[in-house]
């Protein structure tokens, strides 16, 4: 039994014998960005990570120690957010997870919660797996939360409901309800998202002001802890039945990654040692 599933946390024959059991790592995605008077700039990354640390309870994996920042222009009009090019983050997410790969790892699942790095994991989740052999899946996360709390939660938003229950359940001190104020238009904000977030056409835009002129909008007087612990246990347990699906049909489909094969570089170090 693992006294915790953050990689982190954990010793070095802790880890490798759970590589050898279950070569999973989980990489949490998110930002640190402004998120209004009463959500911590880190909302994101916090969102990624005990979600992802539910997941890997339920999928016996290990939550990887990435990098809290993120892909943000978007919200650098406002203070407290720190922001990384594409490149760099490109290169810091190929090079965390390639390096566990080296040592066993063979299953990956990137969990994000950030819509600004969903171009740059794409890339980086196809070099893992065409160049690292890692069995890759990558889980737009704040999507699986807007398709099982949107209605009931107005929407996903950026400083709404669904942002303040993830930090709420885990951490209530860190979310302000009584500072909430200056909420953006919800009609014009709603309809900038769904402008942004359609499958066929993705308009650039330049800052989150375009959608929220106070940099938020949404509902978050209505967060509590109760509601926060449900969602999350709802969307782990929704992320972890559909990845060990799609890693079954992956092992099926595509022999030579995951548990059936690993790749040449890997099979050389074990012969080594
Ligand atoms: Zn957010």
């Amino acid at each position: 039994m693992l006294p915790s599933r953050y990689f982190a946390e954990l010793t070095q024959p802790e880890i490798a014998a759970q590589f050898k059991k279950h070569p999973l790592v989980i990489l949490p995605a998110g930002s640190v960005e402004q998120h209004g008077p009463h959500l911590p700039t880190g909302t994101d990354i916090f969102a990624a990570n005990v979600i992802g640390h539910r997941v890997a309870e339920r999928m016996d994996g290990l939550v990887l120690p990435g990098t809290p920042l993120g892909v943000t222009p978007m919200h650098m009009p406002f203070e407290g957010t720190i922001s990384l090019t594409p490149d760099t983050y490109m290169r810091v997410t190929i090079e965390t997870c390639a390096t566990t790969a080296q040592h066993g790892a063979k299953y990956l699942l990137i969990l994000n919660w950030h819509e600004g790095n969903i171009p740059s994991l794409a890339i980086a989740a196809e070099a893992l797996h065409r160049q690292h052999g890692m069995a890759v899946i990558t889980v737009q996360a704040c999507y699986v939360a807007e398709e099982l709390y949107g209605a009931s939660c107005n929407g996903l938003t950026h400083g709404g409901e669904i942002e303040a229950l993830a930090v709420m359940a885990q951490r209530p001190d860190l979310v302000h309800l009584d500072r909430i104020e200056h909420s953006s238009d919800h009609t014009h904000g709603h309809k900038m998202d769904k402008l942004r977030r359609t499958r066929s056409y993705q308009p650039v835009l330049t800052d989150i002001r375009s959608i929220a002129p106070s940099g938020w909008f949404g509902s978050p007087q209505h967060a509590t802890a109760e509601k926060g612990t449900r969602m999350l246990a709802d969307i782990a347990q929704a992320i972890a039945t559909e990845a060990a699906a799609i890693f079954r049909q992956l092992d099926t489909v595509q022999p030579g990654t995951g548990a059936t094969g690993a790749p040449a570089e890997i099979k050389h170090l074990r012969q080594v040692s």
